[in-house]
């Protein structure tokens, strides 16, 4: 007797007609895993060096330039298989590889986020209170205020000085460099403190950070402590006080990324959301050798405050560009984006066993279950969403299957449990076929986020398919 004559009516027709349940690293073989765990090697080094959206576009770069993109230039003719690259004011960078028709078909786009929530210093940062030094931030994105305190951070950002020069900071990341910190409360003084709901415990204006304690001399002046730091920084970048006025100065986690778990199948780390999609749609890029239709990796910053300003998604950027290489192959911009397809690709929250009621279990997207589709995001009855079409889903959902990728879908948590939103619907918005593919996330926002090493392979096998459609 065969295997099939054994099951029973139903077992066969419950196999033919129901949906299969993702059931994660089992359906892969051990070479696809092995080949997951050094593809994240990889991207755990893209992470090291790219925590800011500046860093992330200058590592981005190298990667590019080190895989033959060139600068792209205006008015220069461009051949098939051509690599060029393009950056708008250091926080965007726009990978393409021009295909044999060009834009004449459209453009597959693969657009992720490279900015993530963090504590930035407010304009007038630096003051000192009962002898100690202290930077006011303003927070960038959605956090959880409580989860910022009591961690090491350090300091990444720009200051552009009075003279004009630009001074690129990061301390807190090299062995020995010092670290920052917002102090917490301790438990044995925080009755008060610890009846307040969740949101409240950790007020905003209290995510202060310390920066020091020692006094510059014996002098009678006043505030030594923040006359030394002055000091010390205009020691080490030239500045003084009023600097901080043109700067953009983040505070994040002072962590590398790291194995999480005794079988080391996920990672730790700060900024997955939304670099775990950045990187994989970068190394797709420079993967693709003579696509069809010219393809764009597109990083965007300002996801996290709303996708507003030049250097966000609602910046006419990427557009203007793809305008450019519309021109020289002599279509219209309109007509390019009409026949464009594009993956938003950034991250979802998995399902987390310990706060199961937050979910929907049969629409959630599971750590090791494969790369997400997210038909939509939004809140409350499907508002600020694009939500992607059948037909457009049906396509995506074939080129998954077809090239044999682990994948899943799952909304954002439970109907009206909260929502989000993601760059999607600013490109649907130009008339182009958009769906959400990424990389589940647990802990997401957190100063330690986790993703499954498997997943994030995945999301890279299916930017590669994507952009051989
Ligand atoms: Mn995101
Ligand atoms: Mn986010």
């Amino acid at each position: 007797m065969s295997e099939t004559e054994k099951k029973t009516e139903a077992a066969l027709l419950k196999e033919k007609l129901a949906a299969k349940k993702p059931s994660g690293e089992l359906k892969l073989d051990k070479e696809t895993i092995a080949k997951a765990d050094e593809f994240c090697a990889g991207y755990m080094k893209f992470m090291k060096t790219s925590k800011v959206e500046r860093e992330a576009v200058r590592t981005a770069e190298q990667i590019a330039v080190e895989h033959g993109f060139v600068k792209y230039e205006y008015g220069k003719t461009y051949a098939a298989g051509d690599k060029v690259y393009v950056i708008n004011r250091g926080k965007n960078i726009g990978l393409a590889v021009i295909g044999k028709n060009g834009t004449k078909n459209g453009v597959r786009l693969v657009i992720a986020h490279i900015d993530s929530p963090r504590l930035d210093l407010k304009p007038n940062p630096l003051y000192e209170s009962n002898e100690l030094a202290f930077f006011k931030t303003h927070y960038y994105g959605g956090i959880k205020k409580y989860q910022w305190t009591a961690i090491p951070l350090a300091l990444h950002g720009r200051i552009v000085r009075l003279d004009g020069e630009n001074i690129d900071v990061c301390v807190g990341e090299k062995e020995g460099e010092p670290k920052f910190v917002v102090s917490d409360l301790l438990p044995h003084l925080d009755r008060e403190q610890a009846t307040k709901p969740m949101g409240k415990a950790i007020e905003g204006e209290n995510l202060n950070v310390l920066i020091g304690s020692r006094p510059f001399n014996d002098d009678k002046e006043s505030e030594q402590v923040k006359l030394n730091i002055l000091n010390i920084l205009f020691e080490k970048y030239g500045i003084t006080e009023s600097d901080f006025l043109s700067a953009e100065l983040d505070l994040v986690p002072a962590y590398d990324p790291c194995d999480i778990g005794f079988d080391r199948s996920l990672i730790g780390a700060y900024g997955h959301d939304d670099k775990v999609c950045a990187y994989p749609g970068v190394m797709a890029a420079v993967e693709v050798t003579d696509p069809e239709s010219t393809f764009i990796t597109f990083l965007c910053d300002k996801e996290e405050i709303g996708s507003d300003g030049n250097t966000g998604m609602q910046s006419t950027f990427l557009n203007t560009f793809i305008e450019d290489l519309a021109e020289a192959d002599g279509v219209a911009f309109r007509h390019v984006m009409a026949k464009s397809t594009c993956l938003s690709a950034d991250v979802n929250a998995a399902f987390d066993p310990t706060y199961a009621s937050a979910f929907e279990a049969n629409n959630s997207s599971y750590l090791n279950g494969g790369v997400i589709i997210t038909k939509y995001t939004g809140a409350g009855g499907k508002y600020d969403t694009s939500d992607a079409s059948a037909e457009y889903m049906g396509m995506i959902r074939r080129m998954l299957e077809d090239n044999k990728i682990l994948w899943q879908t799952g909304e954002l948590g439970k109907v009206d449990g909260g929502g989000g939103g993601t760059i999607a619907k600013y490109v649907a918005n130009y008339n182009v076929d958009v769906v959400d593919l990424g990389v589940p996330v647990l802990s997401m926002h957190a100063p330690l986020e986790v993703v499954s090493k498997v997943d994030v392979y995945m999301a890279y096998l299916a930017f590669v398919a994507f952009f051989k459609l």
